[in-house]
C-alpha cells in the first residue's frame, strides 16, 4: 500500500454531507502547479512567489468559465502536514460542488487519495510517528469527551516518549547480550548474569506498567452505566440535564414525558459514567406506558447503579422503594431531589425516611437549582468505585494493535527472563537471550514505527477517512 508517495493527491478532507464550508486538500510535487491553473488570488499575487503558510482570498475555478469564491491556505515543503507541498482550498460545502473541484484536479494530473494517505505521507517522511499517526485516527473516529482528551494526549507523544525509553533498554541488553555472542572466546564479560537478571526485571516491570495504565480507545467507551430510576415527574430528565450538562433528555410537567432510554456522558469526581434516563416506571400505568416502564426495569438489571429520584415535596413511602424491588442485586443511590419545594425539617424528615429504609446512601437536592447536585456526583463515584485516576490525565491512550505489540514484547521478555533464571556464573545461553529480546525490541519497536511491515502500515493506516 501507498507504493508511490511522490505523485500528487486531492481529496475532500471535510465530513460527509453539506455544510457551510468544505476542504479540497492537495498534497504532491505537483500541487503549486495545479493551483497555479485553477486559482486566481484576490490580491492578484503570484502563486511562486507566495510563501508558506500564507491564507489567499479568491477564486476557485471548478470548470472552464465556472468559478467559486474560496480560500486557499498554502503550506510550502517541508512546513507542511505531510512535508510535501500542500494545499487547502475551502469552499462552500456542497457535496457536489467538491465533487466537481476533485474531479478538476484529477483531469489536471492528480490523482485521488486512499484513506489514510495524507497522513501515511506525514509518516512515511518522518513528520509524525506511529501513535501520533493513530491518535489522528482516534481523534477521528473520537465520539464521547473522554475518547477526545485520551486521543490529545496521545498527539502529545505521552507513549511514544515511553516505549522509547524502554526499547533504549531493550536494544542495550541485546547489544550486551551478543557482544556476549560475537566475543566468546575473548575473556571480557559484557554484562554479569546478575544484571542481566535485574534488567530483564527492570523492563518486564516498565511493560506491565504500560498495560497497566493503557486504556484502549474501545475500552474508554465502556463507560460504568448508571440509570435514572423514580416515578414519573420526579425530576429524573431535570437531573439528566443537570449532571449532563445539557438539555439531552426533555422535562415537562406532564406525567410520561420520557418514553425512550437517553444516554449522555456524565464527569463524576475521577471519571465519568454514562448516565440513562429512560421511562418512569409507574406500577399502576397501563398501555405503552406499562411497556416503557417494564423496558425501564430491564434496563436496570444491566446496569452498574441505579439512581433512584424521590420527589420529596410528597412524603416518600415504600411504594418509592419498591420500584427497585426486582433489581435488588443493583447497587442504588437514592436522590431526595425537589428539596426547594420544602422547609429544611420537612426535608430533614424524609431523608431520614429514606436513609433507614436502606436502599442505599441518600443524598438532597434540587435538581432545578443545582443545589446538593456537587454531593450527588461525588456520592456516584464513589458507590461505582471509580479509582482515583479514572479516565486522568495519567492515562496513556493505548489501540488495540499497540496493546498487542506491548504484550507480545512481555512475553518475550518474560521467554527470555525464565531462560536467565536457569543461568549459573555466566551466561550460556546468550543466543536464545538475544533471539528473545530481538523479537520483544521488534515487537515494541513497531509502536511507533521504528519497525514496521507492509501488514502493520496496512492496519493503521485503514481506519482513516478519505482525505486525511
Ligand atoms: P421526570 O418525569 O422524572 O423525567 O421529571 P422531569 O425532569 O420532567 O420533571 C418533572 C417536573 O418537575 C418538571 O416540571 C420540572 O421542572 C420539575 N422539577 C424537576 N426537578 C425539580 C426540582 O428540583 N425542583 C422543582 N421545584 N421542580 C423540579
Amino acid at each position: 500500500m501507498f507504493d508511490v508517495i511522490d505523485d500528487t493527491i486531492v481529496a475532500v478532507s471535510s465530513p460527509p454531507g453539506s455544510g457551510p464550508r468544505g476542504i479540497v486538500r492537495c498534497s504532491g510535487p505537483e500541487t503549486m502547479a495545479l493551483v497555479q491553473r485553477i486559482f486566481a488570488p484576490q490580491s492578484g499575487a503570484k502563486i511562486d512567489t507566495v510563501p508558506g503558510f500564507r491564507r489567499l482570498d479568491g477564486e476557485v475555478e471548478l470548470e472552464p468559465g465556472c468559478a467559486v469564491p474560496g480560500e486557499m491556505y498554502l503550506f510550502r515543503a517541508p512546513r507542511s502536514y505531510t512535508r510535501q507541498d500542500c494545499v487547502e482550498f475551502h469552499v462552500p460545502g456542497s457535496p457536489a460542488l467538491l465533487a466537481m473541484l476533485v474531479q478538476r484536479l484529477i483531469e489536471l494530473g492528480a490523482r485521488a487519495a486512499q484513506p489514510g494517505e495524507f497522513s501515511a505521507r506525514a509518516f512515511l517522511s518522518g513528520a509524525m510517528d506511529l501513535t501520533k499517526v493513530e491518535a489522528v485516527a482516534a481523534l477521528i473516529r473520537s465520539r464521547s469527551d473522554a475518547q477526545l482528551r485520551a486521543a490529545r494526549r496521545m498527539m502529545d507523544g505521552r507513549l511514544a516518549e515511553t516505549t522509547d525509553r524502554i526499547l533504549q533498554q531493550l536494544a542495550q541488553l541485546v547489544a550486551l547480550v551478543e557482544a556476549d555472542i560475537d566475543f566468546a572466546q575473548e575473556p571480557i564479560e559484557f554484562i554479569t548474569p546478575a544484571d542481566l537478571k535485574l534488567r530483564l526485571h527492570a523492563i518486564a516491570d516498565a511493560l506491565r506498567r504500560l498495560i497497566g495504565s493503557a486504556q484502549s480507545t474501545e475500552r474508554i467507551d465502556v463507560l460504568p452505566h448508571i440509570l435514572l430510576i423514580g416515578r414519573p415527574n420526579a425530576g429524573k430528565s431535570t437531573l439528566m440535564n443537570r449532571l449532563g450538562g445539557m438539555d439531552r433528555s426533555i422535562c415537562a410537567p406532564a406525567p410520561g414525558t420520557t418514553r425512550d432510554v437517553l444516554s449522555a456522558p456524565i464527569a463524576l469526581d475521577h471519571g465519568e459514567a454514562l448516565l440513562l434516563d429512560a421511562a418512569g416506571v409507574d406500577p399502576a400505568a397501563e398501555g405503552l406506558m406499562h411497556k416503557a416502564g417494564k423496558a425501564t426495569l430491564e434496563t436496570a438489571a444491566r446496569v452498574d447503579l441505579l439512581c433512584l429520584v424521590v420527589d420529596l415535596s410528597t412524603y416518600p413511602d415504600n411504594s418509592v422503594l419498591e420500584l427497585t424491588a426486582s433489581v435488588v442485586g443493583t447497587p442504588c443511590v437514592v436522590v431526595g431531589n425537589k428539596m426547594d419545594l420544602i422547609d429544611d425539617t420537612d426535608r430533614d424528615a424524609r431523608i431520614a425516611w429514606l436513609k433507614s429504609a436502606g436502599r442505599g446512601p441518600v443524598c438532597a437536592i434540587s435538581a432545578k437549582t443545582g443545589q446538593g447536585v456537587d454531593r450527588c456526583r461525588q456520592l456516584l463515584a464513589e458507590v461505582l468505585h471509580l479509582p482515583e485516576t479514572g479516565v486522568g490525565d495519567d492515562v496513556v491512550l493505548i489501540t488495540a494493535r499497540q496493546c498487542e505489540a506491548t504484550e507480545t514484547a512481555l512475553a518475550a521478555v518474560e521467554r527470555c527472563a525464565t531462560e536467565a533464571s536457569a543461568i549459573g556464573e555466566t551466561i550460556d545461553r546468550a543466543d536464545i537471550l538475544a533471539f528473545e529480546l530481538r523479537e520483544a525490541l521488534e515487537s515494541l519497536g513497531t509502536i511507533a514505527g521504528t519497525v514496521t511491515t507492509e501488514d502493520l502500515l496496512s492496519r493503521v493506516f485503514a481506519s482513516f477517512c478519505i482525505g486525511k
